[in-house]
């Protein structure tokens, strides 16, 4: 018998799972990690004992609510953890369940998926210790582990400053936050970000903490190079005066920001469109998440909008999932989810804009930068075969033509640097350089496994 699936238990899926519940559906929630909570509330790893409410601070007690409010949930769903769904055909998932690979059939799909980094990659950004900001973040909270003892925080992010309180408090020397968009941008995107005032504040917060603490913070830097011999030893960058500055350091966390996990939602058959602001093509959803016949996109995996964001989002589209099924519709409930789904996510296109992606930053990169790290491929050699080829340029050709974005990573790391390169070239905006196709594995999987699908 086919069921209701939830793909992802972080904020959104449970948001998700809870309104099923409450309406009497027994949902299977799937997760590839081993705890539920999802990527902003990740639960350490089992027995270690980390003060987690030090670690995540103002975000302490909603963390703690999500964690009590899974736990109450979890018996009446069919929770299936260190499950990951890498394709999906028709109405059927693949699955790998502790190495061991499954199939399972949907009526309905809920995907909730979340977010990953968003790379710039510079000079040297191969080097051990040098990490995405994220990863930073997990190496944090799941093993309580630092990246380094002396780290520098790189990128175009509220998240720097958090990510850096977060480091300074468990012990780490912070060389440098630098970012790449100039302090008057900051200033000109506030009155939109205005609109969800607390969460302003506390983005305030985080810097006014770097500052009292002596953290140097510059804005509108250039990066040049992380350097180093056999692993990070500094960042080099130029300052908004044009200044070079060199950071003594022994790790590198690099944050763009995020950018939704939208692979699984294009297997499913979602269409795309164009984001100017956040750079990115991203599923289409009607306004309770509807991205087609069956099919509901929830939280970061398809706008970033934050935790709170994701949770409303899960369970506005767990309405639109029960409308469908014929059920009497929550009207009260769907008009202040709305509202507060587009007011968080109205907030991050604010912040997209304040913390801009530096897309002329990586048009320009050396052609020696590694771009595809996968598959050892150059932005020297994507800008030769673009020379070399023969009719339209877009970034599915440029892959097939040199193999960038083809590797372990399926184009998740290096596509959206590969899209500004591809886009440099053609003219036009982002959309120019066209949209780089989900494939299957969505991540890599062993051969055994993707024998099972057709
Ligand atoms: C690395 C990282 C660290 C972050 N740290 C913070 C933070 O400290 N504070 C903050 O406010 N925000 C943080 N965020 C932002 C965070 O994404 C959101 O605040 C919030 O977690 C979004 O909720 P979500 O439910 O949409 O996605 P998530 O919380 O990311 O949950 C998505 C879930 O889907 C699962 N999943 C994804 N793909 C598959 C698959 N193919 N098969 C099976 N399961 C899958 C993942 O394992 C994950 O548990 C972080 C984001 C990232 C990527």
């Amino acid at each position: 018998m086919a069921d209701t699936v939830i793909i992802g238990a972080g904020p959104a899926g449970i948001g998700a799972a809870e309104v099923l519940c409450a309406s009497g559906l027994r949902p299977i929630l799937i997760d590839e990690g081993a705890r539920a909570g999802g990527q902003g509330y990740r639960r350490p790893a089992a027995g270690l004992a980390l003060d987690m409410g030090r670690l995540m601070g103002a975000q302490a007690g909603k963390y703690a609510a999500l964690h009590r409010r899974f736990e109450a949930l979890q018996r009446r769903i069919d929770y299936r953890s260190r499950t990951l769904v890498w394709a999906i055909e028709g109405r059927q998932l693949h699955l790998l369940h502790d190495g061991r690979a499954g199939t399972l059939a949907f009526d309905k799909l809920l995907i909730a998926s979340g977010a990953m980094d968003r790379v710039a990659p510079l000079p040297g950004w191969t080097l051990p210790g040098v990490f995405t900001l994220g990863g930073a973040q997990l190496a944090l909270k799941d093993q309580g582990c630092l990246i380094g003892s002396r780290v520098a925080f790189l990128g175009s992010s509220p998240l720097l400053a958090l990510a850096a309180g977060q480091y300074r408090e468990m012990g780490a020397d912070i060389a440098v936050i630098a970012d790449t968009t100039p302090f008057p941008a900051k200033v000109a995107a506030l009155p939109g970000l205005l609109r969800v005032p607390r969460t302003l504040v506390r983005g305030l917060g985080y810097m006014g903490a770097s500052l009292l603490a002596g953290t140097p913070m510059l804005h509108g830097v250039t990066p040049v190079a992380v350097q180093g011999g056999s692993r990070v030893e500094a960042l080099l960058l130029r300052d908004a005066r044009g200044r070079e500055r060199r950071f003594a350091c022994d790790a590198v966390a690099l944050g763009y920001g995020l950018k939704p996990e939208t692979q699984l939602a294009d297997l499913a058959g979602a269409a795309f469109s164009y984001d100017p602001d956040f750079r990115l093509f991203l599923p289409e959803i009607d306004g309770m998440g509807r991205a087609g016949p069956d099919l509901y996109l929830a939280g970061d995996g398809v706008r970033i909008g934050g935790a709170d964001a994701a949770e409303a989002s899960g369970a506005l589209a767990a309405h639109a999932l029960l409308a469908d099924l014929g059920q009497p519709q929550d009207s009260e409930a769907v008009r202040r989810l709305t509202g507060q789904v587009e007011r968080l996510r109205a907030f991050q296109r604010g912040l997209a804009r304040a913390f801009a992606w530096p897309k002329a930053q990586i048009a320009a990169l050396p052609d020696t930068v590694m771009l595809c790290r996968c598959e050892n491929v150059t932005v020297g050699e994507v800008r030769a075969a673009m020379n070399k080829a023969l009719g339209p340029l877009e970034v599915n050709r440029v892959k097939a033509m040199t193999r960038c974005g083809m590797g372990r990573c399926q184009g998740r790391v290096c596509g959206p640097a590969l899209q500004e390169i591809v886009a440099s070239r053609v003219g036009g905006d982002g959309a120019a350089a066209g949209r780089l196709r989900g494939q299957a594995p969505v991540k890599p999987v062993a051969l055994a496994a993707a024998g099972t699908a057709a």
